[in-house]
């Protein structure tokens, strides 16, 4: 299959392809048009262009073009979930799942379409203010550059374009090299769905050339990054007075204290669906657990039962949890994180070899702070499990991070709950449940080198809109 770039509300098929692999059968998938500068540039003129024509759009017309680009795509489910499933080895109840996301992601948006209400503010607060009445309206920014990871390709693209078009932005997608196929579906079906023709475009191809064109482009009125903090820096530092929404990597904690004796078993297996849903290549992965002391070893044996029942295969098998790696290169490194880590003494409790183009549901315990499996983000399926003594050597070694997107704790002791929620230094704390938890209309975004700015529908559209002012003098 040719498979072209979307520019100005068509395909567009040149000779300049690359080729895109299934990361686990290593069959090839399609042969993608190779996005150049000039395209870039295109992309970003037909959106500038067609820019008066978005903001003409009113609320009521921009939230339907949302809801019915939401039932298209319910149609064309099982389609959009197959998709996702061979570009990016995810396994094929997980795509599913991220479809499903991806429609109320649009729902969502077009709820919020019509709920873009500005204030009453009054002026007479201010001495000599009276007499006059003043309110403020949220205006759309321009064209929103939207720049894509390969985890979750559909929901993830849909959290930049759906806010952006309920606010009346026209928006340019550069989407990972690896999972184009996601973002010219869902532009295809938005511009099926009545988005005007070159509202939106889909550029595939090399991130720091596109990212460099995108970057220095005054047209771009913002940056809406996901990916890994290295390239997040990289765009911040060069965007100057463009807006940047950053949503970067993670190495998301839990803890489960003293009071959790009797739930053990069905920790273990949120926590075990925490660390190895999509091969761990998630970003709020649960990655370090630390346990009690007085439940250390029954839970590491509950966890370790757990993980074992998890198959690993193929991802277009119904049954399969963990798949490929989206290359070997990540395989490898894993596989070195971990070699280096038993090295230094962790105990592998299961797993700790590689499948295929993966690595096997690995568990790690009494792993030393400083290891490399320890600091970095593993995105892949390896979790950590340490004994802490007490709530406070929890929160201490949990805050030892470069990371702060999401962090879970499970307690009956609710007051110690909150005071560590208060004391995490992350984006979202969530309690009684894993970090890695995500409904698509919370705030979400991150701290430290987690990021920059929040999403989630309602906050993405905030941060997608510029506050103006009105005021009226009727003395
Ligand atoms: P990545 O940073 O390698 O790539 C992300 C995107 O940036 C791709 O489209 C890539 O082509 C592009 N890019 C690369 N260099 C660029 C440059 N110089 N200028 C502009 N764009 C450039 O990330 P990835 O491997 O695709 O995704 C994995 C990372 O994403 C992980 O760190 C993960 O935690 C993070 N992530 C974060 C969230 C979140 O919401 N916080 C969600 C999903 C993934």
């Amino acid at each position: 299959m040719l498979k072209g770039l979307f520019l100005n509300g068509e395909e567009k098929i040149t000779n300049n392809t690359y080729p895109l692999y299934h990361p686990h059968t290593e069959e090839k998938i399609a042969n993608i048009t190779q996005g150049t500068q000039e395209d870039m540039k295109e992309a970003i003129s037909a959106a500038h262009n067609n820019f008066a024509e978005m903001k003409a759009l009113t609320s009521n017309q921009r939230a339907n073009i949302l809801f019915e680009a939401a039932d298209r795509l319910l149609e064309r489910q099982e389609e959009a979930a197959q998709i996702i499933s061979k570009e990016a080895s995810k396994p094929i109840k997980a795509a599913r799942g991220e479809v499903n996301r991806t429609i109320q992601t649009l729902r969502f948006s077009g709820e919020e379409a019509k709920r873009l209400n500005g204030e009453y503010l009054s002026l007479d607060a201010a001495e000599g203010g009276e007499g006059r009445d003043a309110f403020t309206i949220h205006e759309p920014l321009g064209v929103i550059g939207a720049i894509t990871p390969f985890n979750f390709p559909l929901n993830l693209t849909t959290h930049k374009v759906g806010p952006a078009v309920a606010a009346g932005n026209p928006v340019v997608i550069k989407p990972a090299e690896q999972t184009p196929l996601s973002s010219i579906l869902l532009a295809e079906i938005l511009t099926q769905s009545g988005l005007p023709k070159g509202a939106i475009a889909v550029i595939p191809g090399d991130g720091p050339a596109l990212g460099e064109v995108m970057n220095q482009d005054e047209r771009v009125k913002k940056i809406s990054f996901t990916g890994s903090p290295e390239v997040g820096k990289l765009i911040k530092s060069k965007a100057g007075l463009k807006r940047v929404t950053l949503e970067l990597g993670s190495n998301a904690a839990m803890y489960v204290d003293e009071s959790c004796a009797d739930q053990l078993n069905d920790i273990a297996s949120k926590a075990a669906a925490g660390a190895f849903s999509y091969n761990g290549q998630v970003c709020l992965s649960t990655q370090r657990i630390y346990v009690h002391e007085s439940l250390f070893e029954p839970f590491k044996q509950a966890l370790a039962v757990k993980t074992k029942e998890i198959v690993f295969g193929d991802p277009a098998e119904e049954s399969t949890v963990v798949s490929s790696l989206i290359n070997k290169k990540s395989q490898q490194r894993v596989l070195d994180w971990i070699a280096e880590a038993k090295a230094n003494g962790a105990e592998v409790l299961t797993g700790g070899k590689g499948k295929a183009n993966g690595v096997l549901p690995t568990v790690l315990a009494n792993v030393d702070r400083n290891e490399k499996i320890s600091c970095n983000e593993v995105f892949g399926p390896v979790v950590l499990i340490n004994k802490v003594k007490n709530a406070s050597e929890a929160l201490e070694q949990m805050n030892d991070s470069r990371y702060g997107l999401n962090a879970g704790i499970f307690s009956n002791n609710l007051s110690q709950a909150m005071n560590m929620a208060h004391q995490l230094e992350v984006g979202q704390v969530l309690i009684n449940d894993v970090p890695t938890l995500r409904f698509d209309h919370m705030p979400y975004g991150g701290v430290k080198d987690s990021g920059y700015g929040r999403e989630g529908v309602k906050y993405a559209i905030e941060e997608m809109t510029e506050l103006k002012m009105i005021s009226l003098n009727y003395k």
